[in-house]
This record gives C-alpha cells, sequence and structure tokens, in this order.
C-alpha cells in the first residue's frame, strides 16, 4: 500500500461525501483531462459499477475504487489509459494510489469464493482479507514477489533480453519459489536463465508493479564462474556489456533502469577518481 493512504475500516461501506475516483474499465484507468474523478457518485454519470470499494483517505479525501463493465460506451470528455501510461501523467503519489486500487479491484473480483470449500467468501476487511464463514479461511490479497539482478564483473554487466523485445536488454529477472530465500532466488534464476555462478548478493531496492501483483525486489551480485547458457523457453540472448556500450534499456519507471543506472553511475564514477 502506498504510505501516504490511510485505509478506509470497511473498504465496502460508501462514504457520502465526495471523493478521489479511480474507475477501471477492461484494466485501463478512466481519467477526465488527465486527471482521476472528482467528486460524489454522481461523477459516474449513472453507469453501475461492478465493484466498489472504499480503500481509504488520501490527504483527507476519500479515496474511491470501482470498476465498470466492459462494453459501456464512455462519457464525454473521459479518457481510458493503461496503468503504464498513467505513471507519467499522475506521478508520484498518486500512481501509487491508482496502482493500490487497481490491485484491491484485482483482489475483490478473483476472491468472491473461498479457496478452500468454495463457500461465497465474507466482507473484505480493513486489510483487503476475506474470511469465510462456512469454514473459518481467512484469504489475503495476493502480492508475487521477483528479484532482480545486477550481475557485475569489473566494468561489465550481464544483460538478457525475452523473445518480443526488440533491441531492448534488461537484467536477469525471476518469481521466488516457495520455502526460498530471496537470495536463494537470485543464485537460483541466475544458474537457470545464464548459466552464471555469483557471490557478494547485496540487497539494492524494492519497487511494487501492479501488473497484476508484483514486489521487485532488487540485488547486485558479483560474478565469479561459469559461461553464459541460455535458458531458451525464457531468453533470446543474453550478453556482457562494457558500461560505455550500453544497448536500449527499460524504461526510467522501471527498478530494472534505475538499478542499471546506479551501477553504470557508480562505475562512470570509479574510472573519473581513477584518472
Ligand atoms: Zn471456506
Amino acid at each position: 500500500m502506498t504510505s501516504s493512504l490511510l485505509r478506509a475500516a470497511e473498504p465496502t461501506q460508501i462514504p457520502d461525501q465526495p471523493g478521489l475516483w479511480f474507475v477501471f474499465k477492461a484494466g485501463e484507468l478512466l481519467l477526465k483531462d488527465d486527471l482521476p474523478l472528482r467528486g460524489t457518485a454522481e461523477v459516474l454519470d449513472g453507469l453501475e459499477p461492478t465493484f466498489l470499494l472504499h480503500l481509504g483517505s488520501f490527504e483527507n479525501t476519500p479515496i474511491l475504487a470501482c470498476e465498470l463493465s466492459p462494453d459501456i460506451a464512455l462519457p464525454e470528455g473521459w479518457k481510458a489509459v493503461s496503468l503504464r501510461a498513467a505513471i507519467s501523467l499522475l506521478g508520484d503519489p498518486l500512481y501509487g494510489v491508482a496502482g493500490y486500487a487497481s490491485q484491491a479491484l484485482y483482489w475483490a473480483r478473483t476472491s468472491a469464493f473461498c479457496g478452500t470449500c468454495g463457500h461465497t467468501n465474507g466482507p473484505l476487511r480493513q486489510d483487503l482479507a476475506r474470511t469465510c464463514p462456512n469454514c473459518g479461511h481467512v484469504a489475503y490479497p495476493r502480492v508475487s514477489p521477483a528479484v532482480l539482478v545486477v550481475i557485475h564483473d569489473g566494468d561489465q554487466i550481464l544483460l538478457a533480453k525475452k523473445p518480443g523485445w526488440g533491441r531492448r536488454y534488461s537484467i536477469i529477472a525471476g518469481f521466488v519459489d516457495p520455502q526460498e530465500s530471496l537470495e536463494e532466488c537470485v543464485h537460483r534464476e541466475t544458474l537457470e536463465e545464464v548459466g552464471l555462478e555469483v557471490a557478494e548478493v547485496q540487497y539494492l531496492a524494492s519497487q511494487p508493479w501492479p501488473f497484476p501483483h508484483q514486489l521487485m525486489v532488487a540485488f547486485s551480485a558479483k560474478f565469479v564462474g561459469g559461461t553464459i547458457r541460455l535458458e531458451e523457453d525464457e531468453l533470446e540472448d543474453a550478453q556482457w556489456f562494457h558500461f560505455s556500450q550500453m544497448p536500449e534499456l527499460p524504461p526510467p519507471i522501471s527498478l530494472s533502469r534505475q538499478v542499471i543506472d546506479a551501477w553504470l553511475a557508480s562505475r562512470k564514477g570509479q574510472l573519473q577518481t581513477t584518472q
């Protein structure tokens, strides 16, 4: 959850006062003048939402999230944008609230029934968990951790690309397995995807990535052995790149790009201090 949002006690209790509305249709966020709709429920212009949640307050304004049926026509002046496009339109911290709204709605939609006994689940609690009234099973919103690894060897960094990425390269990434530490995941993914061994695994930073519910956790790791051997189901290419000859990289908003840029800045800084 974005640190600027104070959660509501009952997400299903909709307040009467004007709020900020994060309205989604077919996975896209609806904006008016490049901003979320603002006002009472009348801003929905008579359109009936399939899910409607009161997520809490942001800067003393109620935050509402809802989904509209994919086949409705948008009122004049409304615009549908992807959540990725909303990053640059909304900026922080409003984009963070949009990401939380997207994940809360996704969870509301996919947790309607108990995963243990199949009974209709109870309402969303303040922490978005649901308790099954039949068997007592408690289900929490899904968050899927994935590691990103800056594998470095002196002045070189290991970058790879997947099929469909065109000329863009990025760092190694992979989802954490059950009963696996983040550091173990770094070693396993590096070995599986490119056949390399690493050491000195160090935490760098993390970033929520609501597509639909990832948590990216970035590490650096020093190359210690092996030659590049591609996992061909996953990757199209992987190469060592000198810091002065970077290929096309991911967009600046992504954590992968931010940790690549930080590594590049540190190598260039070291070069200047040794000249
Ligand atoms: Zn149950």
